[in-house]
């Protein structure tokens, strides 16, 4: 029977960037275990991730300790038709046809060397998706065993609503980090709140411009991070993630970085609640300005 939630750990490991770590497969398993060992079961992918080749990566890890899988949840994406060597289309678009969803899940399927995936999201919003036909796949692949739970990225509060409606989704996977702050304002954590349907969250460290960034936005966001992360003994990056799981939708932050460390100071915000003034400070920040 199929659950009615999906629960994801507090933190989940992004593999955008997989195919950049250099990682043989002991390494992956390695890397894999280790995440597990902090607390992190979920995993987030996507289809196009590394040129369409960072999920058969991840999956020849788990068809070399196969006991991992039942231990996770694997999350993937699907819906960019993103040009490459060999899709030679005339250029980037969406579809969330019948045949390309059934089509790319089934492609995860055998990459991720699993039968089932825990949660599909649809990556970006398809301006010629039709809801009722999309609802209508999502029943047929989740009846057929393939997918448990259904979901969405980047998409409007409206374009949830209008999905949600005809199907139940379990998330919308957003941007949000001290350096992207539209989801605040655009209805969509908002949205969230009143669905009770936890977000999850990509680019918490804006990438990593939260420490490299030269801009004058990233410099004043630095400037106003450091002294807070001082005084609370915490690092920059533990204090963006302890910013961004302020928030009340309860939201899920989605790692993006190769280094295991770098994964362990994401699971240490989970125990810190950041009191309003810091979190306007860093708001004001990044603003440039103080609330009106
Ligand atoms: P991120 O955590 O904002 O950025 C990760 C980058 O920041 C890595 O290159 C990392 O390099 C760097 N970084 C981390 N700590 C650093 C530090 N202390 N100093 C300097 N650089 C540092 O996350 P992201 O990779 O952009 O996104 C996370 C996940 O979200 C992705 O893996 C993917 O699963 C998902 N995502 C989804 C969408 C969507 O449209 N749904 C879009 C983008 C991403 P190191 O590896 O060297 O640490």
């Amino acid at each position: 029977m199929t659950p009615s939630r999906l629960e994801l750990s507090p933190i989940v490991a992004g593999l955008w960037r997989l195919t950049e770590w250099q990682l043989d497969v002991p390494g992956r398993v390695r890397w894999i275990e280790q995440a597990m060992e902090l607390g992190i079961s979920s995993f987030d992918h996507a289809d196009i991730y590394g040129d369409y080749r960072a999920e058969a990566l991840f999956g020849e890890a788990l068809k070399a300790a196969p006991g991992l899988r039942r231990r996770m949840q694997l999350v993937s994406k699907c819906g960019i038709r993103l040009r490459s060597a060999d899709r030679p289309y005339r250029l980037n678009h969406y579809d969330t046809s019948a045949a390309y969803v059934r089509a790319q899940v089934e492609r995860s399927l055998v990459n991720l060397h699993t039968d089932q995936l825990d949660l599909v999201l649809i990556h970006r919003p398809d301006y010629l998706m039709d809801a009722a036909a999309l609802a209508e796949t999502f029943r047929t692949l989740t009846a057929e065993g393939k997918v448990l739970h259904w979901g969405v990225s980047n998409h409007s509060a409206s374009q949830f609503a209008l999905l949600h409606q005809c199907h139940p989704l379990q998330t919308n996977q957003l941007e949000f980090s001290p350096l992207a702050l539209q989801a605040l304002d655009d209805g969509t954590l908002d949205q969230a709140q009143q669905l009770g349907l936890r977000p999850m969250i990509w680019s918490p460290l804006a990438g990593g411009r939260l420490f490299t960034g030269e801009d004058e936005r990233a410099r004043r966001v630095r400037l106003a991070m450091q002294p807070i992360a001082d005084r609370l003994g915490i690092s920059l990056a533990t204090l963006a993630y302890a910013w961004i799981l302020r928030h009340p939708s309860r939201p899920h932050p989605i790692t993006g970085s190769g280094r295991i460390d770098a994964l362990g100071e994401a699971v240490a915000a989970l125990p810190i609640t950041l009191d309003a003034e810091d979190w306007y400070a860093i708001w004001t920040a990044s603003q440039g300005h103080p609330v009106p």
